[in-house]
């Protein structure tokens, strides 16, 4: 038998290796073959310690029942074979009993599967915590926030049919019985730019094709909307029906979410006169018109649309069209579609940002005793396109964030375990991605101050003056703290695009164009659309506009994107510190968003970049696996003539004296406070051969 068929010890029969600790030989090819060989068998789940590998299956596996659920109720971690429940379990009996705050953080590429881990840790733990009236409810508001804020956060890409567009952390509060009490919902900073155009092959955020498709033709002629998509310039034609996704179905659900949530139908109602207006928005266009008081001006061609977006949100129609009248000199058309488009982003985001804090508004805790706290995190994944711009290069800088945390909390949990045991630590050499984000977000000479401080500068400011900036300073940088600051992560070579930067992030290389940074920084409305927005005849629109108020007026520049992204991600990071952390890394196997198959050279690119070996080396550096004393001598007992039946005496004891009966090497054991540590995972092979014969 190869040691690869070894049976995993602690996990009978076992496909593969159930936990990458105990993998051997370790190596990349073993490490990829051994996920192979366990995905070939519907085991998605396999562990690095305490990390949970999670491979998409793209396909509904039996494993998610509530037999499934009972069945990893309160059992330990290493007692049944890999399953994201148990992870959950685990997180969640750490909460109630031992009373620590917990962290899921869910990392992993677009279309991995992070969306769904998360949906299923929160179904796991609402199903297994306290019951009752009370209760029940705020589970269950708990859990349709999700299709509310899926509906409309997430769309249709090529990678994923249901990407989430925006990265979402919910703390789920407990009081101290474990029963839940409510949350808190954070978003970060929602993909605006698809509102207004789509990625061939991708569509608009799902919520327009589903309000279109799924209303009643009494509420469509409300909103004064055609069912028919092509009638709509913001929404693309060439995905919008999508196989497997019925949007009619999915508006029925998500009106039943909001109203299970504590939507009012008035606010779903003005909710959806906003979907309605972005679409009509879309529909203006213009044209030039000479000659208007001696001036050449953009004005609306096709009134229509704009008088039946101003009907809906209570606007006089004259106002905004002042608003969209553009007289400079040059670019008059073109200014006035920017103002359209800008003014439309901005809608949408602010009615999403809304939404959160509505649903936070009824999902909050009403009782102000002491609480525990469980924070699941699922946020956007690493991207590389051909095309990267500024939205890519935020999502890209929060995932080194975490990866940086992820880091930072393995070591420190790690180290910190061995102190607590009283075992000897030694040094393990790993990449640390800190230098990386010190060239993002360094405040003197970081990109995202020097992109701040050409946005503020006064004089011509452009993406290239951006550009030349970072190609004179960045080229430079040198992170103090790390070992590695000699290397540099700014690339320069003459190779470049033009227009572009490349930075080697943990996860590759990285090129970005950097047109629009500085537009997408600054996020600028104009503030004669703000206005006309503010005096809608409408409270939702009009709290959605607060810098309209003409009494505002002097109200500071508001930060700029970039800074504001810098300060949710660094609240973020602190909040999580405080949490104990579990990991779940989400693998996708093909990029067919097909079940069966498992692409190698893919699932190899995300294991390096998740630095998934590198677990595994930290995992195995001092001793590859650890067991608290109790259960370890209720399985090896039957193996000493001392122990078997009954070992009358601390546990430590009996595990000495067992271990010694067995002849096992001395230096393959420490034996820590609460727990054994074994060196080499081949004496646990060994114990478990032993326990078969
Ligand atoms: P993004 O970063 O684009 O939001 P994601 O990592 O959140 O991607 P998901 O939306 O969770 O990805 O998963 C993509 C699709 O893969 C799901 O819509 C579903 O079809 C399938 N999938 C993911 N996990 C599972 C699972 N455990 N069982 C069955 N299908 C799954
Ligand atoms: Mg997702």
């Amino acid at each position: 038998m190869s040691k690869m068929e070894v049976k995993t010890s602690l996990l009978d029969n076992m496909i593969g290796v159930g936990d990458m600790v105990l993998l051997e030989p370790l190596n990349e090819d073993s490490f990829i073959e051994n996920l192979r060989k366990r995905f070939d068998h519907n085991e998605i789940y396999t562990y690095i310690g305490s990390v949970v590998i999670s491979m998409n299956p793209y396909r509904a596996l039996p494993i998610f029942t509530p037999d499934k659920v009972e069945e990893y109720r309160n059992r330990n971690f290493y007692e049944l074979s890999p399953h994201i429940y148990a992870l959950a379990d685990e997180a969640y009996r750490s909460l109630r009993d031992q009373d620590k705050d917990q962290c899921i953080l869910i990392t992993g590429e677009s279309g991995a599967g992070k969306t769904e881990a998360s949906k299923l840790v929160m179904s796991y733990v609402a199903a297994v915590c306290g019951k009752g009236q009370e209760v029940n409810k705020v589970k269950e508001q708990l859990l349709q926030s999700n299709p509310v804020l899926e509906a409309f956060g997430n769309a249709k890409t090529v990678r994923n049919d249901n990407s989430s567009r925006f990265g979402k952390y919910m703390d789920i509060e407990f009081d101290f019985k474990g029963d839940p009490l409510g949350g808190v919902i954070s978003n970060y900073l929602l993909e605006k730019s698809r509102v207004v155009k789509q990625p061939r092959g991708e569509r608009n955020f799902h919520i327009f094709y589903q309000l279109l498709s799924g209303a009643s033709e009494d509420t469509l002629k409300k909103l004064k909307l055609d069912r028919d998509f092509s009638k709509y310039n913001y929404l693309s034609l060439d995905s919008a029906v999508v196989n497997g996704l019925d949007d009619a179905a999915s508006f029925r659900t998500v009106r039943n979410a909001m109203q299970i949530v504590g939507f009012m139908e008035d606010e779903v109602q003005s909710v959806l006169e906003l979907v309605a207006a972005v679409l009509k928005l879309g529909n203006i266009e213009f044209k030039p018109e000479s000659r208007v008081n001696g001036f050449d001006e953009s004005r609306v061609k096709d009134k229509n649309d704009l008088k039946e977006m101003c009907e809906l949100l209570g606007i006089e129609q004259s106002v905004l069209e002042r608003a969209f009248s553009f007289r400079t000199v040059e670019a008059k058309m073109e200014k006035a579609y920017y103002a359209r488009d800008a003014l439309a982003k901005n809608l949408y985001s602010r009615m999403f940002s809304w939404l959160v804090n509505r649903i936070n508004e009824s999902i909050k805790a009403q009782t102000k005793t002491r609480k525990k706290v469980m924070g699941v995190l699922d946020i956007y994944g690493f991207e590389i396109f051909e095309d990267n711009s500024f939205e890519q290069f935020i999502i890209n800088y929060c995932n080194e964030k975490l990866q940086q945390i992820f880091i930072e909390l393995t070591l420190r949990e790690e180290q910190e375990e061995y102190v607590r045991e009283g075992i000897e630590w030694t040094n393990i050499d790993y990449f640390n991605n800190a230098i990386i984000c010190d060239l993002i977000e360094n405040n003197t000479n970081g990109i995202l101050a020097m992109l701040d401080e050409e946005c503020l500068r006064p004089g011509t400011v452009t993406d290239e003056t951006f550009l030349d900036k970072l190609n004179t300073i960045c080229a430079e940088h040198q992170h103090f703290e790390s070992r590695l600051s000699k290397n540099q992560k700014f690339l320069t070579d003459h190779s470049l695009p033009h227009s572009c930067f490349r930075i080697q992030h943990y996860a590759g290389k990285v090129l970005y164009r950097v047109e629009g940074f500085v537009d997408k920084n600054n996020d600028l409305l104009y503030r004669d659309l703000s206005q006309a927005m503010y005096k809608a005849n409408h409270s939702l629109m009009k709290a959605l506009f607060p810098e309209g108020n003409p009494a505002k007026v002097n109200l500071k520049r508001p930060p700029t994107a970039g800074c504001q992204f810098k300060a949710s991600v660094a609240t973020l990071m602190k909040n999580l510190q405080t949490k104990n952390p579990n990991y779940i890394r989400c693998i996708k196997p093909n990029d067919k968003k097909a079940a069966h198959i498992f692409t190698e050279s893919l699932v190899c690119h995300q294991a390096r970049y998740l630095g998934l070996m590198e677990n595994v080396r930290v995992r195995r550096a001092g001793y590859a696996f650890r067991q608290a004393y109790e259960p370890c001598l209720e399985r090896y007992k039957m193996l000493c003539k001392q122990t078997w039946p009954h070992w009358r005496g601390p546990a430590r004891q009996g595990v000495e004296v067992l271990l010694n009966d067995l002849q096992v090497p001395a230096e393959e054991f420490a034996y820590g406070r609460s727990k054994i540590f074994i060196r080499n995972p081949r004496t646990l092979f060994t114990l478990e051969e032993r326990r078969r014969q």
